[in-house]
């Protein structure tokens, strides 16, 4: 299965990445960004839009 992964060290709390995504499978929560399984569809567009590369699309 492949899933989105955020590296906590480099993310900035931006939001950029929950704003992009068209299935709205991210969400900006205390401890980082939260992503969604179920609407999750691998596209990778928020890994492209992380000014801080901290999305990674990784195989589970
Ligand atoms: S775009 Fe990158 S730095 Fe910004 S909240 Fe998302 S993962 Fe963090
Ligand atoms: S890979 Fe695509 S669907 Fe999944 S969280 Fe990122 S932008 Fe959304």
């Amino acid at each position: 299965m492949i899933m989105i992964e955020t590296d906590k060290r480099k993310c900035l709390r931006c939001s950029a990445c929950v704003g992009v995504c068209p299935h709205t499978a991210l969400t900006l929560k205390e401890h980082g960004i939260e992503c969604d399984k179920e609407k999750c569809v691998s596209c990778g567009l928020c890994k492209d839009f992380c000014p801080m590369g901290a999305i990674s699309v990784v195989k589970e």
